[in-house]
């Protein structure tokens, strides 16, 4: 499935995309209250497995959150280099529905895209249909688009 979508990652950004298996231990991150993983430190602790000029995407399917949310499907580093998807709240299972696959796929992607157009300075976005508007459920996630709209477009394709 990563490998699908590092193919879809790498010709929205028109930039090689390639997949590593690396373990990180984030027990460190983890709320004991809340049973979520604090997707901040995550990022903070992905730091040193960044290749020079490379931006890394870590997905994990543990339940991600920031302190004043009560869960995100991911976060990034504004024009920073380190991104994280969660696959949880990605999974038609979680919501009590039966296994869904090709939904799932296209969840992280839309995810996956929406996270790194962050590490390449995107802000949310004002069109529903881009990749970039922000989306709080998966019913906002499954209505967007995949790609980028014409004007995050060229952002990227001017930072890159
Ligand atoms: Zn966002
Ligand atoms: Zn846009």
């Amino acid at each position: 499935m990563l490998a699908s979508v590092a193919v879809q990652v790498a010709s929205v950004f028109k930039a090689p995309c390639q997949v590593r298996h690396e373990h990180l231990d984030v027990a460190f991150a983890r709320d004991p209250i809340r049973k979520q993983y604090n997707s901040t430190a995550i990022l903070q602790a992905m730091q040193p497995f960044v290749e020079p000029g490379a931006r890394l995407l870590a997905v994990t399917s543990l339940d991600l959150y920031v302190p004043v949310l009560t869960f995100v499907f991911g976060e990034a580093q504004l024009s920073g280099a380190c991104a994280v998807v969660s696959l949880h709240r990605l999974r038609e299972e979680f919501y009590g529905l039966p296994a869904r696959d090709d939904l799932m796929r296209e969840r992280l992607v839309k995810e996956a895209v929406h996270e790194l157009g962050h590490t390449f300075g995107l802000r949310h976005c004002d069109d529903w249909r881009c990749v970039m508007t922000s989306s709080h459920g998966v019913e906002r996630l499954d209505v967007k688009g995949a790609g980028l709209c014409i004007l995050c477009s060229r952002a990227v394709a001017a930072v890159r």
